[in-house]
């Protein structure tokens, strides 16, 4: 596969009328390496922030091993891309069809609950033509916890509530060969602090229900760097969760585990897209809302963005763009920091979309079409390249809201 150097000589060679996604295979394996050797437990990756198969067999080969799946079409998907992985099945509402086919074709005992009715659920499942219950299954029981240090809430959606969690707890170790205990901080966590509330929930629920617990998975949530999100170092985050994991009442051979999606994949791609049209301060580019900017719509996520032009001279100004659908709400309020005379038929990059960029992507409105290629340059921000500022010892910190 050809390899361009960077964005600019993409643009050169193709002036390409839809949008294309640059993969840095090299930026993907880094990300995994480190959590490899760095994350004191397993670190799985959820697949659903970038399912792409190229993506799944850089991580595999850098190292993640364990793979966090959401339905029965991931879990398809990895264990036929990277044949040996680990899969775990970590959505707490699953059907009795997928968990079967998870459990019985394609090797799957780690499964995630909230309810009874999904313990039950899975015990019938997974249980044998004669009705004898499966003796090897991991099962982690996800409690509901604060999403108030991230970004994009995990909170309201799954979770069973500390004060309901003893029963299930006991319950779910009458049918595990594991027990595991699994939470989300949400997304975009912007502080390690996020993993101690959670950790003490842990905590407490243990105590009340004074089971024996195998497996913390303090889930996902690790950030990733963004305008105006500048996160601390990841060691942080790690050495928080390794201390606090320690001081938990659990056997010495409990492991720890961690579902990042974000960290992993958000340095893999950026996009180019082409200004079709401006009006004033508003870029109507031919991606949005339904393609590969979802967040920048939605959540009015800011992404980088930098101008593949070199024959403009203004100073930078705020934009807002337009996508190319026919929809009002495809619309990305940024701002954006551009050059002041960019205009249509200029292209631009819009970086750290590994992440929730590609993997969001619809055909509405007969847009959708992006063609990928590979580049060698450094994403427009790295978590992992060591050269970044850390935000705690600068004297313009980020707050952590
Ligand atoms: C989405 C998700 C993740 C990954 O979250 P990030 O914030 O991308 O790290 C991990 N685990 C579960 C259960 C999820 O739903």
């Amino acid at each position: 596969m050809h390899i361009y150097p960077e964005a600019s000589a993409v643009v050169r060679d193709l002036s390409p009328d839809d949008p294309v996604i640059l993969n840095r295979p090299h930026a993907a394996a880094r990300a995994a390496r480190f959590f490899a050797q760095k994350f004191p437990g397993t670190s799985m990756y959820a697949v659903k922030a970038n399912p792409s198969p190229d993506l799944l067999q850089i991580l595999w080969a850098n190292g993640i091993t364990h793979f966090d799946v959401a339905s029965i079409a991931e879990v398809r998907l990895v264990r036929s891309t990277v044949p040996d992985a680990t899969l775990c099945f970590m959505h707490p509402v699953k059907t009795a069809r997928a968990i079967a086919e998870a459990y019985h074709q394609h090797g799957v005992r780690t499964f995630s609950l909230d309810t009874m009715e999904e313990l039950e659920k899975i015990v019938a499942a997974t249980a044998d033509e004669n009705g004898t219950q499966a003796d090897d299954l991991n099962l982690l029981v996800r409690l509901r916890v604060s999403s108030d240090y991230s970004e994009l809430s995990l909170a309201s959606k799954f979770g069973i509530d500390l004060a309901d969690a003893a029963p299930l707890l006991q319950a779910t170790r009458q049918h595990c060969d594991a027990l595991g205990i699994c939470f989300h901080v949400g997304s975009q966590a912007m502080t390690p602090f996020a993993y101690v509330q959670a950790l003490e929930r842990v905590r407490a629920a243990i105590a009340e229900a004074a089971v024996t617990v195998d497996i913390v998975d303090v889930g996902g949530g690790f950030p990733s760097v963004y305008p105006g999100m500048e996160p601390p170092p990841l060691e942080d985050y790690f050495g928080v969760i390794h201390r606090h994991f320690e001081n938990l009442p659990i056997s010495y051979s409990a492991e720890l585990w961690c579902e990042p999606g974000r960290a992993l994949c958000a340095e893999y791609s950026s996009l180019i897209v082409r200004v079709e049209k401006r009006r004033g301060d508003e870029l109507y580019i031919n991606d949005g809302a339904y393609g590969a900017l979802f967040d920048a719509a939605h959540v009015a996520w800011r992404f980088p963005v930098r101008a593949l032009e070199d024959d403009l001279v203004e100073g930078e100004a705020d934009f807002a763009f337009y996508g190319p659908t026919c929809d009002d709400a495809d619309f990305m309020k940024g701002p954006f920091m551009l050059p002041g005379d960019i205009q249509a038929g200029d292209y631009i990059e819009i970086g750290m979309l590994g992440a929730y960029g590609a993997a969001m992507k619809t055909a509405f409105n007969g847009f959708g079409t992006a063609e990928a290629v590979h580049v060698a340059d450094e994403p427009m921000e790295s978590l992992y390249r060591g050269d970044r500022a850390d935000p705690r010892v600068s004297d313009n910190v980020v707050s952590l809201r």
